[in-house]
């Protein structure tokens, strides 16, 4: 139980990677705090913990939205007293070549992915600078790394995560606040679910270790740039890509 009773927000955590960080978390004794755009999901998913015998609540939030995000950061600080661990992991996709890229297309994916980290971040961390302590890891990708035909909006925003990770990791530290970033590869989900059989073979002949990753993987690192055992790691975006971007 490495993290009993401690207050975790994951964002987008109705499903998919965020769901699964949510849980291992709460596996290891943390309250985790079920946050997502659609209220039904959040409180769906918190519900589902709970059965399990976990410890979790929901606080819907879209985190584009600066003042919606205050407001949940402030709800929660009122009833828990703080919020030790923050994961950033909301974020689309809404791919097209670049020539064809539409405005709404490029904003979409910079609001949710690279304001949303921004809005968190800022909302969440008053509260850890006070506290002289708080850990905060934000979900980019090996996208924002290698680059990627078609994901141009998505690659910038999720490069645009690395460099928020390395910039607050700088200013944090004397503060004990330690802000990591993983950069996973391609992960299980719904939101690669919808990938054609073609694009995914080709996927898979790019991975050394010659599969898909799955959400777990990510719950696994995330839970250790969380732990005491990543004290003195800061600024680092680690990838959890088979290998795909060595
Ligand atoms: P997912 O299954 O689509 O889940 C994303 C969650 O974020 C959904 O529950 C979604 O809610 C929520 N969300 C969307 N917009 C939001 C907003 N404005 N405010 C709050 N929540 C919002 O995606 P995933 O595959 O688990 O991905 C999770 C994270 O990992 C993302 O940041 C993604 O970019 C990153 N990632 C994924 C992969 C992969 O292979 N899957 C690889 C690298 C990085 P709705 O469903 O209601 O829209």
């Amino acid at each position: 139980m490495q993290f009993k009773d401690e207050i975790v927000l994951v964002t987008g955590s109705a499903r998919g990677i965020g769901r699964e960080i949510a849980t291992a978390f709460a596996k290891e004794g943390a309250i985790a705090i079920i946050s997502d755009i659609n209220a039904e999901s959040c409180q769906k998913t918190a519900q589902e913990l709970i059965d399990q015998g976990l410890k979790a609540d929901f606080a819907a939030c879209d985190v584009t939205k600066l003042s919606a995000v205050d407001e949940m950061a402030n709800k929660l600080l009122d009833k828990y007293g703080r919020i030790d661990i923050l994961v950033n992991n909301a974020g689309i996709t809404k791919d097209n070549l670049f020539l064809r890229m539409r405005e709404e297309e490029w904003d979409a994916v910079i609001t949710v992915n690279l304001k949303g980290t921004f809005n968190c971040c800022k909302a969440v961390s008053k509260s850890m600078l006070k506290a002289r302590k708080g850990k905060i890891i934000s979900i980019a990708s090996v996208i924002g790394i290698l680059g990627n035909i078609g994901q141009a909006n998505y690659a910038a925003s999720k490069a645009g995560i690395i460099g928020l990770t390395k910039s607050l990791a700088r200013e944090f530290a004397s503060r004990n606040i330690t802000v990591n970033a993983i950069a996973p590869g391609y992960i299980k989900t719904d939101m690669t679910d919808q990938l054609k059989e073609e694009a995914r073979q080709k996927i898979l002949q790019a991975i050394p270790l010659q599969r898909m990753g799955l959400p777990e993987d990510v719950a696994g690192v995330c839970l250790f740039l969380a732990s005491k055992q990543a004290d003195y790691i800061t600024g680092q975006t680690i990838k959890v890509d088979g290998g795909m971007a060595i």
